[in-house]
């Protein structure tokens, strides 16, 4: 988003316009900014084969999946719904990975059926799965390296008390299984959390898995999950990702040639891809002084935008409507009946009742983490593609919230 003669573009496309144009609150996309990262991600790795599948459940709006199907993406999938909405974007089944936890073998099937590569984290699973398939359907398996790391406890996934991944310390287990059961293992996968800095901590957890793999002979491709980190506040960093393909290429290619053959190298980013290319834009319904602070309550709340109240998320909040205005101290909340705090003490251009306010770093889990609370509709969804903008999601009406409620006679 620039600013331009004191109005907000994306990509030329004036935002006030824009969200004159939808209403308010309304999610925007930017899909030239994810092929950047894309391709930032396909660059820093040019030296290996690369897969990038893009994580659905950061952002499941089916234009987005296929422009991602477009640039040549494949998909990772958590739940048998995210598998059909990747089939219905166009993914051929074997770019999509079904990556769930904690899910029915009968999930499990019904993502054999359409086809798509399969990642198992238990050992319960692996044993049904072997039962049934032997060695029919090549499976990936989702390994727990132990590694602590992430931005909160909500998304690091690596501890001893994580429910994710079998336990590298369980292997002579797996094996057994694996053996007994004549499973093909197709594909060994670690996802160690979000908001992970730290190239090192990659880099650890890539040895941890390259140590596995050389037990497992008929492996084409090692998935080594996501976790980059993206910019919340001006002063954050992303992840070095060209650092990491720099270390993480020359470490691979050393495995490759001690294994025997060239492995495909996958990762399955969600924010690294998306996060920057959304703004959530909102109107202030009103500014309220009290005794201790000025509140700017918003015509949003945690309904549409829950990462600050879940996981204390930051995210940067501007004025599209007065850029220029002198900056004072505002606390951000929305109009949710429970305290739904966007940002406290924010520095942002004076606040007038009716200005648009942004959220910046909008693309990721926050259209998907939406809900209906307080019987409010979820916002309509633009995607700005070349240049032109596209509604992709219309706002709901009240027949959305009643879809399928059953009315009674009383
Ligand atoms: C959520 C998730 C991702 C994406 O994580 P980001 O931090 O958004 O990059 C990748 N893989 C799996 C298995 C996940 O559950």
């Amino acid at each position: 988003m620039k600013l331009i003669h004191n109005r907000y573009q994306i990509d030329g496309v004036d935002v006030t316009e824009l969200v004159e144009k939808y209403g308010s609150p309304v999610y925007v996309y930017q899909t030239a900014r994810m092929k950047q990262q894309y391709e930032k991600m396909l660059h820093a790795f040019k030296d290996i084969h690369v897969r990038i599948n893009f994580a659905c459940k950061a952002l499941n709006n089916l234009n987005i999946l296929k422009f991602f199907r477009s640039i040549g993406t494949g998909l990772d999938a958590v739940s048998i719904q995210e598998v059909q909405l990747g089939i219905r974007a166009g993914f051929k089944p074997r770019d999509i990975i079904f990556t769930p936890n904690c899910v029915s073998i009968e999930e499990i099937i019904e993502g054999v059926k359409m086809g798509v590569r399969i990642n198992i984290d238990n050992i319960s699973i692996l044993e049904q799965f072997g039962n049934i398939y032997g060695d029919k359907v090549p499976v990936c398996i989702r390994v727990n390296p132990h590694i602590l790391a992430g931005g909160h406890e909500k998304i690091s996934t690596g501890h001893i008390d994580s429910k994710f991944g079998i336990s590298t310390y369980q292997l002579p287990h797996v094996h057994r299984v694996v053996e007994a059961l004549n499973i093909k293992v197709e594909g060994l996968h670690i996802h160690t959390g979000s908001d992970i800095l730290d190239v090192e901590v990659f880099l650890r957890g890539a040895e941890i898995m390259l140590d596995v793999a050389r037990s497992f002979p008929d492996l084409e491709y090692i998935d080594f999950g996501s976790g980059f980190k993206v910019p919340y506040k001006p002063d954050d960093y992303f992840t070095d990702i060209e650092n990491l393909g720099k270390d993480l290429t020359k470490r691979f290619k050393k495995f490759c040639k001690e294994y025997g053959r060239d492995l495909t190298l996958i990762f399955e980013p969600g924010k690294f891809l998306v996060s920057e290319a959304g703004f959530f834009f909102a109107r202030v319904n009103v500014v309220k002084q009290t005794l201790s602070t000025v509140f700017a309550g918003l015509d949003t709340g945690l309904n549409h935008l829950i990462r600050p109240m879940f996981y204390d998320a930051y995210h940067q909040i501007l004025n599209v409507s007065n850029p220029k205005g002198k900056l004072r101290i505002y606390t951000v909340v929305g109009y949710i009946c429970e305290t739904d705090t966007f940002g406290w003490n924010r520095k942002i251009n004076e606040i007038r009742e009716g200005d648009y306010l942004v959220f910046l770093n909008a693309g990721a889990y926050c259209f998907t983490m939406s809900s209906n609370y307080n019987s409010r509709l979820r916002p309509p969804e633009v995607m700005i593609h070349e240049g032109k903008e596209y509604l992709i999601r219309e706002r709901e009406t009240l027949d959305d919230i009643l879809r399928n409620q059953v009315t009674i006679e009383l």
